[in-house]
């Protein structure tokens, strides 16, 4: 047993140093073979790691992109969504998922979550519907599936594409399936904090249509699917032979890593006991890999003060939501329009929570949420 009087080393709330110290000989080793056959942008280290994503998100195909912003981006250009055309979001996501949207020329319609799970909330998307609606992306927030089915039904009802936004989900389960093949298209980020993280900036898309496949390998290459021909106005948003090959190596350890996860938040989930902190409730078709492990406090920054006397650094994900952000300040909304989605933002918390923290820390960070 731990003694919470006794002060640990600092507990961050993420440290990749840990996961980056245990395989760099086999990312260096797959760095040397990228430079000998110098394929530093796309080439088959990207089309490996692709083939190998798209198995294990059960998904036709995977698409490797620049990061996660360019794949919602291009996810959003494949349907055909630009000016004129509106696309409904949570309110409460990392502001990247309304950057896929407008960088299209369409508008975020942004719908409050629910109170408890925190996730889009579906009795709420139909009164955003227009008749310029043209999809909805659902967020994985925090890495627990949203309400696919909920979604799925209205957007069939409407005639509206789903996109995931599987950014922080890479590994979740929903109903036991791995996310990545339940709508149209679903957008993963490799940014180095996320459950996968490349060695650098990366992200990618899953689909299982064919013809989206082709058109995003067009698009994130200018625009060519032969070289110096191009068929309409494209990006580079090609990715890297070297985040390629980081990935493949990381791919292997996901499942041990998102497992460990798992097993802390049940340990949280199990043990805080502290009638002043709130935790997000788990549905039971819901299969988290918990990208973050978020808590709700009325008093946010007293816990906070707390929290760091014992050198355990909490992050906030995320203080503002998206609909009261300044960027967005010119589509009108205001205080009191997504009510949930603002609590959370001005109460949330973000636990410690990476595969390499230990038992000790673990036991330690809950006895300190108790003792508070
Ligand atoms: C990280 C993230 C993105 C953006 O990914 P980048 O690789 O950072 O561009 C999009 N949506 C969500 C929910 C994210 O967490």
């Amino acid at each position: 047993m731990s003694d919470t009087t006794q002060v640990m080393s600092r507990i961050p709330c993420l440290d990749l140093r840990g996961q980056h110290d245990q395989i760099k000989d086999e990312i260096f080793a797959a760095w040397e073979k990228v430079y000998e056959k110098t394929a530093f942008s796309g080439g088959p280290f990207v089309e490996e790691f692709e083939k190998e994503f798209a198995l294990y998100s059960s998904a036709k195909h995977a698409i490797g992109v620049s990061n996660g912003t360019t794949a919602l981006h291009l996810a959003m250009l494949a349907l055909g969504i630009g000016p004129g055309d509106e696309v409904i979001i949570p309110a409460d996501t990392f502001i990247a998922t309304a950057w896929g949207v407008s960088h299209a020329g369409a508008t975020p319609v942004f719908v409050d979550c629910t109170a408890d799970t925190w996730q889009i909330d579906i009795t709420k998307i139909e009164e955003k519907i227009t008749p310029r609606t043209k999809a909805i992306i659902g967020v994985h927030l925090y890495g627990q599936p949203f309400d696919i089915d909920g979604v799925k039904a209205i957007c069939k009802k409407h005639n509206l594409f789903m996109v995931e936004d599987a950014a922080q989900a890479q590994g979740a389960r929903y109903k036991g399936t791995t996310v990545g093949g339940f709508g149209e298209m679903a957008c993963f980020s490799f940014y180095p904090g996320k459950n996968l993280g490349a060695c650098g900036e990366a992200g990618g898309i899953t689909t299982n249509y064919d013809e989206y496949k082709t058109h995003l390998h067009s698009l994130r290459n200018h625009g060519s699917t032969v070289r110096y021909y191009h068929d309409e106005i494209g990006y580079n948003y090609r990715m890297g032979g070297l985040e390629g090959a980081s990935l493949s190596v990381k791919l292997k350890y996901l499942e041990g890593w998102n497992n460990r996860r798992r097993q802390i938040a049940k340990k949280y989930h199990s043990s805080i006991s502290n009638p002043k902190i709130k935790l997000q409730l788990q549905p039971e078709w819901s299969d988290s890999v918990f990208h973050l492990y978020v808590i709700t406090t009325e008093d946010r920054d007293g816990l906070t003060k707390y929290l760091n006397e014992k050198n355990i650094f909490p992050a906030l994900h995320y203080p503002v939501s998206c609909h009261l952000q300044k960027a967005y300040a010119h589509l009108g909304y205001k205080e009191g329009d997504c009510p949930n989605a603002e609590y959370l933002a001005s109460h949330c918390l973000s636990l410690p929570m990476y595969a390499e923290l230990t038992d000790e820390q673990v036991h330690y960070v809950i006895e300190a949420l108790n003792a508070y």
